[in-house]
């Protein structure tokens, strides 16, 4: 079976999930709906091939669920995503009641991220 590349510029799993691991120039990792530091101009890694790169980012392989066939669907998707496996609020929250009556989070590796199966020419870092 064909691997599925990675959408030239696509950038949403650079985007819309959080990374808790360090990110040079983002000390204590990614929030959710915020555009890494460490893309480029043309939504490609500056770190692809360098150890400081998040290994969650290296890991991270494109999917048609996930990536569809487009940027706004990856994006809707990964938001999904996000809100289906953040931590639960603790119990006696003004929060916990909808949190009991989620569905539990589909179980799934987010793993890589963008530009891993794109050209590294042009890119600082690769
Ligand atoms: S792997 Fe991420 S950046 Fe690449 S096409 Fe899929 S959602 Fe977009
Ligand atoms: S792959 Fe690169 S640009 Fe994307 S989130 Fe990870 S470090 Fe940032």
């Amino acid at each position: 079976m064909a691997v599925m590349q990675c959408r030239p510029g696509c950038a949403a799993c650079c985007t819309a999930p959080s990374i808790s691991s360090p990110i040079p120039g983002m000390p204590g990792g990614k929030p959710a709906g915020i555009r890494c530091i460490q893309l480029d101009e043309h939504g490609l890694c500056r770190l692809f091939g360098d150890p400081a790169r998040p290994a969650v980012c290296a890991s991270l392989t494109p999917e048609p669920d996930m990536c569809g066939e487009s940027r706004e669907h990856a994006m809707l998707w990964l938001q999904r995503l996000e809100l289906e496996t953040r931590p639960a609020p603790v119990i006696g929250s003004a929060l916990a009641p909808k949190a009991q009556n989620r569905h539990p989070p589909k179980k799934r590796v987010i793993s890589r991220s963008t530009c891993e199966e794109l050209p590294p020419a042009g890119i600082s870092s690769t």
